[in-house]
């Protein structure tokens, strides 16, 4: 399936950009020589799109007489002003007659450079889905609504910001761009309040309270609105510097491969419990260095506590939420958190006989590698791998990546494989450092 309809949300004022806009409305704000909508709109073109509905409201005339002027650059583009503002959703379920059994949504005030079909091949993967919204982790979790999803990427929860501070969340934020099913959303057209009704604060929590689901898509591409000045000339520097297109999965990106325990944390033997993950000292720091020189980093961890029973699924998961919780906290985020939950002996009390196997993740298998390389487009001989274990070194041989052995935890003395590191380094953070000055992330 490829969709052919988009709807642009046009009718923001971006008040707060006043001073920028002139007497221009928001969408068409200048990003480096270039209207915000026509770049949108170029986007959707290159994959095909060939219906876009831009729902005006602030300035309409304004924004129907640029496409005009352009020809809808050869599309079917239909501007439709609703009248008093209603919100997101509500514009969406006013026009409902008029969309496709599947379409896109995307904000006027958005810069964005996405892998439009693969996130649509993603939505049409999940047919009893009733829409796939594009998630991404950022660099201020703590005042950001966030997103939390099942074991199947189906969202559970919607948790809007202030967020209680006796829990860990994970950091996966609503990026707004969603590919949504009308029929899904028919029922709440007769359902919809008086006044404004937005998808992410009301329309999607209640689809959820409802049992409809909704599929997370995770994504590092670029997502940025432009609200205020500051984002708009951080997105213009963004395009500028040649970030914005280096973020596109079309390239393959450089990756830092990172273990958990001994090399981020403490090694406490069998950590079951979010009490006992300790970071050691710079390790966010750290990975928010890597984070700004356009690195994806993704952990990746045995975790065979899990098959043993000795943590469960559950346990497991409030430990990399408080990880992320940590990192995010210094503005630091994964791109990624793999683990293998799986162990190949038999016989111990409690275990849980399905995951007791011989897989293709438990590193020094590379299983949790080899996914990385088809959902982050990793490329491998430009990547690292940092650890505290000659089974982090083996599983970097067999990958094809350079290592770095770090002197914490292990520190390479659990003897299980004679394979030595390509560089050592004696922290996690002078590992990072180790990279940052030797290697450009991007070598060309
Ligand atoms: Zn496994």
């Amino acid at each position: 399936m490829s969709l052919q309809q988009a709807v642009i949300l046009a009718g923001g004022q971006g008040t707060r950009l006043r001073e920028r806009l002139g007497d221009r409305p928001k969408p068409l704000i200048d990003v480096a020589g270039v209207p915000l909508l026509e770049r949108q709109i170029s986007l959707l073109k290159r994959y095909g799109y060939q219906h876009i509905l831009i729902l005006v409201n602030y300035k309409a005339e304004q924004i129907r007489q640029f496409c005009q002027n352009h020809n809808n650059w050869g599309l079917h583009i239909e501007c439709i002003d609703d009248g008093e503002p209603s919100g997101t959703a509500g514009a969406v379920l006013n026009i409902l007659d008029k969309l496709h059994t599947d379409f896109l949504v995307v904000y006027g005030d958005t810069m964005l450079e996405v892998d439009l079909a693969r996130f649509a091949a993603t939505h049409a993967a999940h047919p009893q889905s009733a829409g796939t919204i594009f998630l991404h982790p950022n660099d201020h979790p703590h005042d950001s609504d966030l997103v939390e999803l099942d074991s199947n990427n189906f969202v559970t929860a919607f948790h809007p910001y202030p967020h209680p501070a006796d829990t860990y969340l994970p950091n996966l934020v609503n990026a707004a761009l969603y590919i949504l099913r009308r029929e899904a959303l028919n029922p709440w057209r007769t359902k919809q309040p008086q006044g404004v009704f937005d998808f992410g604060k009301h329309l999607f929590p209640k689809m959820v309270a409802a049992r409809q689901k909704l599929y997370g898509y995770n994504s590092f591409e670029y997502i940025k609105d432009c609200g205020t000045p500051a984002r708009l000339d951080k997105i213009t520097f963004d395009f500028q510097s040649g970030k914005i297109e280096r973020m596109s999965l079309k390239h393959k990106q450089p990756t830092i491969f990172i273990d958990r325990d001994g090399t981020l944390n403490h090694e406490v033997g069998h950590l079951n419990n979010p009490d006992k993950l300790e970071l050691f000292e710079g390790v966010a720091e750290a990975i928010r260095k890597l984070n700004q020189a356009n690195y994806r980093t993704c952990l990746i961890t045995n975790q065979p506590v899990i098959a043993r029973g000795e943590c469960t699924l559950a346990e497991l998961k409030n430990i990399h939420n408080k990880l992320e919780t940590l990192l995010g906290q210094k503005g630091a985020f994964l791109d990624r958190i793999y683990f293998c939950p799986h162990h190949p002996d038999k016989g111990f009390a409690g275990e849980v006989a399905a995951l007791k196997i011989n897989c293709q993740c438990r590193k020094p298998a590379i299983g949790m590698i080899q996914q990385a390389k088809q959902e982050l487009n990793a490329n491998l001989p430009n990547s690292w791998l940092i650890g505290d274990t000659t089974t982090d070194l083996e599983t970097a041989h067999r990958a094809g990546i350079r290592s770095i052995l770090v002197q914490t935890g292990h520190a390479g003395r659990d003897g299980k494989y004679q394979r030595p590191p390509t560089f050592t380094a004696p922290t996690f953070p002078q590992a990072v450092n180790f990279i940052l000055n030797n290697t450009p992330p991007t070598p060309k």
